[in-house]
């Protein structure tokens, strides 16, 4: 019987990369989109072009009792979720002198209240399946702190002190929950950075010269969902081309 993987913002740069990659390996990969996005359709139409077949549900991750809804529909329709990868996320950056409350609440609420809301339906199936992997997609600057985005640096930092307490309630109980923390990655995310601010400020903070690509954080996301990453947990895992090495 194929797991049952579910990719938060899996129609995103990161998210779609992770889809595919576990979709190769043979997993039933489901994804959520924002309810406002209207390119969900078209987006599953291009994927099945690539023979990938994919189930998506919208889902607000912000919203507590839209995700219970969502992942209540999902395990009806489809069974249980064995892997849940916390990736949906964005960015509002500012200044602390000029971010407001709007920009704080709506990083705070979907990149972090986000891993509570979908964590909580599918965490409790998994310890009495007594199988399951927990896998939140992180920052590089939730571990060092960025210019212009303590709301995002608080949000991604927070995702981690979720992760390793966590991962000690079900470490006896077949569950791993680990984070990933990635550098810069060539997603639309980071190409709406300016590109002279790409070329004279983030490319040259990069040991390696270079944005990650997506397929290399899936590469890492498909090692944690895998039986033989089954004692790592509680873990945060850098992939930053060594950016920041801590
Ligand atoms: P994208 O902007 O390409 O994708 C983000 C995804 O999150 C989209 O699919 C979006 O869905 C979804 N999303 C946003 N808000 C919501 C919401 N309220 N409810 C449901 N889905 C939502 O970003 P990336 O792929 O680059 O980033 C993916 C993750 O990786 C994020 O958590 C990001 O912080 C993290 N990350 C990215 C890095 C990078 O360099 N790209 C570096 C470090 C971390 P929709 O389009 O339907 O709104």
């Amino acid at each position: 019987m194929k797991r049952i993987a579910l990719v938060t913002g899996g129609m995103g740069g990161l998210g779609e990369a992770i889809c595919m990659k576990l979709a190769a390996l043979g997993y039933k990969v489901i994804t959520t989109y924002s309810p406002g996005n209207s390119k969900a359709s078209q987006w599953l139409a291009d994927m099945e072009r690539q023979g990938y077949n994919f189930q998506a549900y919208p889902c607000d991750v912000a919203d507590y009792d839209a995700a219970q809804a969502c992942v209540t529909q999902i395990t009806k329709e489809l069974g249980p979720i064995d892997v849940l990868v916390n990736n949906a996320g964005i960015t509002r950056d500012t200044t602390f002198k000029k971010m407001d409350k709007t920009d704080w609440d709506a990083v705070i609420r979907t990149n972090l209240d986000s891993v509570f809301n979908m964590t909580k339906p599918v965490c409790d199936a998994m310890t009495e399946r007594g199988w399951g992997r927990i896998i939140n997609i992180s920052s590089v600057n939730g571990q060092k702190g960025a210019f212009g985005q303590t709301n995002y640096s608080a949000a991604k930092a927070g995702m981690h002190g979720f992760t390793k307490a966590l991962a000690l309630e079900v470490a006896r109980k077949g569950v791993t929950v680990n984070t990933i923390s990635p550098g810069y990655i060539g997603t639309k995310m980071v190409m709406a950075i300016p590109a002279e601010v790409l070329d004279s400020k983030i490319i040259p903070q990069i040991p390696m010269g270079r944005l990650g690509k997506p397929e290399e954080v899936a590469g890492l996301v498909a090692y944690l969902a895998s039986d033989e990453a089954a004692f790592v947990t509680g873990a945060n895992i850098a992939i930053n081309g060594g950016q920041h090495m801590q």
